[in-house]
């Protein structure tokens, strides 16, 4: 396909302002903000087109904030308004996760969901969202007795659900951080640690000023997620009403995987999913979020009091909390578009050609933004097809390698690593046997992350029972060994130091 466009078709006197501080590397057709699940899917979408791409996120990694903070539920999208596009999304992103999975080598499993009733009113209401479900598109949903329920989970505290077999869970930090690898394979820049401070508007493009310096870029595309409001300021829309809603959890050891095979989950609201149990793909298990307004979309704490509350709250549907298996807490922050009212509204995603004819606006894109991240980034492409033809790459592969899991091999294969490569048998994290070859694999990432946390979303070291205990200074010495100054390495954001001065051998 031809582009109406040629690339940085800024007009001469623009280019002629702007090349004083600005070499061509600083210059792109797109610049996406924001690096989430969202970003990325986006920024690997464009790059299936012929175009200078670039991702500027202002953490050190991709998945720092919401979109490593979450539930990890593929959703069914039998909970959202029909007619909206969460429902539309949620339905497509659902569709096609096994696929996506598999391209990605991303950990999914479609282990079904029940949302689990007791009363006459929540067998009304759980018909309702089962009815809305069918008017969406979802599959898979059939109200089942207590005989069912209890053959599917056995310890469940209910009297009858409404399964969906089509909901599952994912990896939500695989899946955000090899979308952002697969982009930067398929030639995405990314620029992290670069925060998006202000962005200039030339006659036929942007300027995008960070803290770090200044891109030219054709079109802006706005997925900060709780920065997005911000941005879209930046940009000149009008001012949007972002309210931000906290949501808790705890977080179980494995024991406790093997006795929750699903999702499990009470009525829901069409606006709140409420406080439920979720097996995680590696086999822990997750109590919560429960919901709270807030205006700080930078504090992730967790009280004590609201440990309490979900463990009393959940143990109301799942009996096995136990405090003896808590082995964390973390918390995520939706941010929620509202009206003058406080009405939660629909994810926005615009191009306003009033206000600026090369800027994709996305506000609001909170659950179920990770099941919807492909199904949003196409539509942000086809808002730009729109507006002006794109050229397919020749090049774009949509596939990323599957990285070695030593804890998943049987004996032999183990076995042939070593002898191939000694660091593969020294274990490093011995909670998930996670070898030093594996920690070696993940610092030479493609994106450039040097953060703990970085290297633990990548190979699960540190997640284990001890939660570091045992390997967070290894880790620390290797980042060391990769070439960081001993002061250099950061936990996770922006100057979280992990020491100061050198680690003895
Ligand atoms: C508690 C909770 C549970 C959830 N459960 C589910 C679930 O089970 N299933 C589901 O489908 N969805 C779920 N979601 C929703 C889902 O996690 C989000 O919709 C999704 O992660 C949003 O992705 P994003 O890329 O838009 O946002 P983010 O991941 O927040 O990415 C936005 C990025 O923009 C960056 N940024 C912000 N401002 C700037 C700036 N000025 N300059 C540069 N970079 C900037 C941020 O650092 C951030 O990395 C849940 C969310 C929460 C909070």
């Amino acid at each position: 396909m031809e582009r109406k466009l040629t690339r940085f078709s800024f007009d001469n006197r623009s280019i002629c302002s702007i090349i004083l501080s600005m070499t061509d590397k600083d210059a792109f057709d797109f610049i996406v903000i924001g690096g989430g699940v969202v970003g990325s899917a986006i920024a690997r979408e464009l790059a299936r087109y012929d175009a200078r791409i670039a991702v500027i996120e202002k953490n050190p990694d991709v998945v720092d904030e919401t979109s490593g903070r979450n539930s990890g539920v593929i959703h069914g999208g039998f909970a959202y308004d029909t007619g909206s596009l969460k429902a539309r999304f949620c339905v497509e992103g659902n569709r096609m996760m096994d696929s996506l999975a598999s391209e990605l080598s991303v950990p999914f499993r479609r282990t079904g969901k029940v949302l689990v009733g007791n009363t006459e009113e929540d067998r009304k209401s759980l018909e309702r969202t089962m009815e809305q479900g069918a008017a969406n598109g979802a599959s898979g949903l059939r109200m089942i007795d207590g005989r069912e329920l209890h053959e599917i989970v056995p310890a469940v505290l209910g009297s009858f659900a409404l399964l969906s077999s089509s909901s599952g869970i994912i990896d939500p930090f695989l899946l955000t951080i090899h979308l952002a690898e697969n982009a930067a394979a398929n030639g995405v820049h990314y620029y992290l640690s670069h925060k998006v401070m202000s962005i200039r508007k030339e006659k036929d493009g942007h300027i995008v000023d960070t803290d770090k310096g200044s891109f030219r870029t054709r079109w802006v595309i706005n997925s900060a997620g709780l920065g997005a409001k911000d941005v879209s300021e930046m940009l000149g829309f009008s001012s949007y009403r972002v309210i931000g809603s906290k949501g808790n959890y705890l977080v179980l050891d494995k024991t406790m995987g093997a006795l929750l095979p699903l999702p499990v989950y009470p009525v829901p609201s069409n606006t709140y999913m409420g406080i439920h149990v979720t097996p995680t793909i590696d086999g822990n298990v997750t109590v919560g979020p429960d919901a709270s307004p807030t205006m700080d979309f930078s504090y992730y704490g967790v009280p004590q009091e609201k440990i309490e509350l979900l463990e009393n709250s959940a143990g109301d549907l799942w009996p096995h909390i136990h405090r003896k298996n808590l082995i964390r807490t973390f918390s995520g922050i939706l941010p929620k578009l509202v009206d003058e009212n406080g009405a939660i509204q629909d994810f926005r995603i615009e191009i306003d050609d009033r206000i600026d004819s090369r800027a994709v606006n996305l506000i609001g894109i909170e659950s179920p933004g990770l099941t919807s991240c492909v199904p949003i980034a196409r539509h942000v492409v086809s808002l730009i097809a729109e507006r002006e033809t794109l050229r397919d790459s020749s090049s774009f592969n949509p596939c990323h390698p599957r990285p070695i899991r030593f804890s998943e091999l049987s004996e032999e294969e183990k076995d042939d690593l070593i002898r191939k490569d000694l660091a593969w048998g020294r274990i490093v994290c011995s909670c998930e046997m996670v070898s030093e070859r594996e920690i070696l694999d993940a610092i030479a990432n493609p994106l450039g992350v040097r953060t703990m946390t970085g290297i633990k979303y990548r190979t699960r070291s540190m997640m284990g029972l001890c939660q570091s205990g045992f390997c967070q200074m290894r880790i620390e010495q290797l980042l060391e060994r990769s070439g960081l100054d001993a002061d250099e390495v950061e936990y996770m954001y922006p100057g979280s130091w992990v020491v100061k001065g050198k680690v003895r051998a």
